[in-house]
């Protein structure tokens, strides 16, 4: 069984754990590939990402630990690089593009921080209209996909991180599809994968994974490449509801997931991911749309 999650953070950022104590929780939770995505140098503006020496030190410490743990685990150098912040490395093996700030008029502050904040940006910068805000965002993020070189979409649903009751926006406003399946399919035409992210259910702000239902079908039924991560900053949640986002997916017709490899991404089908399918029903081809029996 393949069991993988390129997004977490570490004591370099702003998460809890050392990478030594990230790859023992992978290797007790059964991981068998695990990336590392801590915050790129993103100084003043974003406190929690790691500082240039950090930054130096995180790639050592999994430059080391790629060596020490060769015929234990796929370890793999990522970073998470803000929009507000895009750089090249030629040793990261991959990078995870993302958008946490809303920019107008000079005027710069993160979306996910707190429901107040997000209520002030919406108030301040945007007049009052929650639809101008979340296009906007959606606009960053295709502003991202144009201009700065990534492998992965992180979180394309954060500006829903405090939405969980639609609080502020209905998951099937024409406006909010609108905008976000513009994004989704300019990522798609630019061969993008995108994550699931089950960050926010672990800090408790969410009750299930981005993104929402009507974003995740829209990229099943476009052929999107798909990975599933947690977004981890304590390694208590490495998996955090790994099994069931990959689940929601299947059903939303996603037949493979992309799996990071020595030699880049690669497409694996879904059921090599879940352990009921292969224990119980090996030899189901996939895309059959057959009954699970352990489903009954
Ligand atoms: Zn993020
Ligand atoms: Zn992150």
């Amino acid at each position: 069984m393949l069991k993988q999650n390129l997004h977490t953070h570490t004591s370099y950022d702003h998460g809890k754990d050392t990478v030594e104590e990230m790859i023992q929780a992978a290797l007790d939770q059964g991981f068998t590939t695990l990336g590392f995505s801590g915050h790129g140098t993103n100084k003043p503006l974003a406190p929690t990402s790691m500082s240039s020496e950090n930054q130096l030190a995180y790639k050592q410490a999994i430059r080391e630990a790629k060596e020490k743990y060769k015929d234990q685990i796929d370890l793999f150098m990522g970073i998470e690089q803000d929009s507000m912040a895009p750089f090249e490395d030629d040793e990261l093996d991959y990078k995870i593009g993302s958008v946490h700030y809303m920019c107008k008029d000079g005027r710069v502050e993160p979306v996910d921080d707190n429901p107040k904040l997000f209520e002030q940006i919406r108030d301040e910068m945007y007049d009052g209209s929650i639809e101008k805000m979340v296009t906007a965002y959606y606009q960053s993020v295709e502003d991202m996909m144009d201009f700065q070189n990534f492998d992965i979409v992180g979180h394309i649903d954060l500006i829903s991180k405090f939405n969980e009751n639609e609080e502020y926006f209905g998951f099937e406003e024409p406006w909010y599809l609108e905008a976000a399946f513009h994004a989704i399919q300019k990522g798609i035409d630019q061969g993008l994968i995108f994550e699931m992210n089950t960050g926010a259910v672990a800090r408790g702000n969410r009750k299930t994974a981005y993104p929402s239902d009507a974003l995740l079908q829209y990229m099943a039924d476009h052929n999107a490449m798909l990975v599933v991560d947690t977004d981890c900053h304590d390694r208590k949640y490495l998996d955090c509801l790994m099994d069931e986002s990959i689940e929601r997916a299947r059903k939303a017709g996603f037949r493979h997931l992309m799996r990071l490899s020595k030699d880049g991404f690669v497409p694996e089908p879904i059921e090599n991911f879940q352990k009921e399918a292969r224990v119980l029903n090996p030899k189901r081809p996939a895309g059959t749309g057959l009954k699970r029996p352990y489903l009954r």
